[in-house]
């Protein structure tokens, strides 16, 4: 809950005005786990408290630990369904890349999640407590919006969960070490830009419509032309930083062509683009590229004014890509 929302518990109550803030403390900086520990409230308000609520703690139900420090976190969400939380360790840096929903809408075809179909949207609760449960907590310095879902797709309650992540009552996080990724959703790209801070990324992976229609079926509903239309309307060259997503498929949009298209695409605009190399996934006829490749795209762009860096693959061997592991999860319970 954001703090405006503990106010309105704890007036629904009875409780003085200040217990709203004393609560927030207990959840987002002592991190307990039962109201039972928060002994600044007398026995009676912490009696009425756990009659109607709990605090959402619920820790991983599964792991899966890459030999480069990567850990993949599987937490229960409601009924049979689960969702993916990714621990990122690199030297003096510790990412979190957390999901939003279970499954996605978007279907875009490269995805695992994308063919799970779209099971709910993650409340508030569920998305923080991917961060306030996480094992290696302390050692969090940056978090990715990135995980299962489309963010935009249930920004509500993203947004309550960006509000809890950085407001000084919550974990008093700088938005800056927090990035929201999408596919680009009209309703919502604007708001969240509106009244966030937080840096975006935006899933680009074709600068051609249609191209990027056959890889992301979003494309149909919002162009990535409308897209950056939008965003030249505000200032990145500060604080906030703007990036887009460019997975390189082979033979699909790894030419020069498509490096010239880019370019046309974001010129003017202060921005980065991250290449990623694409991890194979069952039954889609689609291929990375080597590494050559990759620097070849890299330097072109970047020998052109783009900036360009090319995204470390991280626990390639536990199935990075985000839906692998929920995915399995699901599919055992189904045959049982
Ligand atoms: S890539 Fe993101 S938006 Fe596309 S289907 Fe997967 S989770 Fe959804």
């Amino acid at each position: 809950m954001t703090l405006s929302e503990l106010q309105e518990v704890t007036k629904g109550l009875g409780m003085p005005g200040f217990t709203a803030k004393q609560i927030a403390q207990w959840l987002y900086v002592k991190r307990v786990k039962s109201i039972d520990e928060m002994t600044n409230l007398s026995l009676k308000h912490r009696a009425m408290l756990s009659e109607a609520y709990v605090v959402g703690a619920e820790t991983p139900i599964n792991e899966m630990r890459s030999q480069d420090g990567t850990v993949k976190y599987l937490y229960h969400t409601f009924d049979n369904h689960f969702v993916e939380t990714v621990f990122i360790p690199d030297e003096d840096r510790g990412t979190v890349c957390v999901s939003s929903q279970v499954g996605c809408k978007m279907n875009c075809k490269f995805c695992m999640t994308g063919k799970q179909g779209f099971s709910g949207n993650l409340s508030a609760n569920q998305i923080v407590n991917q961060i306030q449960s996480l094992p290696e907590f302390e050692r969090l310095t940056n978090v990715v919006m990135m995980g299962m879902g489309e963010p935009l797709d249930n920004l509500d309650e993203v947004m309550k969960a960006l509000e809890i992540m950085t407001a000084q009552w919550g974990y008093a996080w700088s938005p800056k070490r927090i990035t929201l990724s999408t596919v680009g959703l009209k309703k919502g790209l604007q708001r969240f830009l509106e009244e966030s801070e937080c840096h975006l990324a935006v899933s680009l992976h074709a600068p051609l419509p249609a191209l990027r229609r056959e890889l992301m079926p979003a494309e149909r509903a919002y162009s990535i032309t409308e897209i950056v239309d939008v965003l030249r309307n505000y200032d990145f060259s500060h604080q906030r930083r703007l990036s887009f997503e460019y997975i390189v498929f082979k033979g699909v949009n790894d030419s020069v062509v498509y490096a010239k298209e880019l370019l046309k695409l974001l010129r003017g605009l202060d921005c980065r683009v991250n290449l990623i190399r694409f991890h194979a996934i069952p039954n889609v006829d689609l291929e990375g590229v080597d590494v050559a490749k990759m620097t070849e795209l890299r330097d072109y762009l970047t020998q052109h004014g783009l900036f360009t860096t090319i995204r470390a693959s991280r626990g390639e061997d536990i199935f990075a890509a985000c839906g692998m592991l929920s995915t399995a999860k699901q599919e055992e319970i189904n045959k049982n």
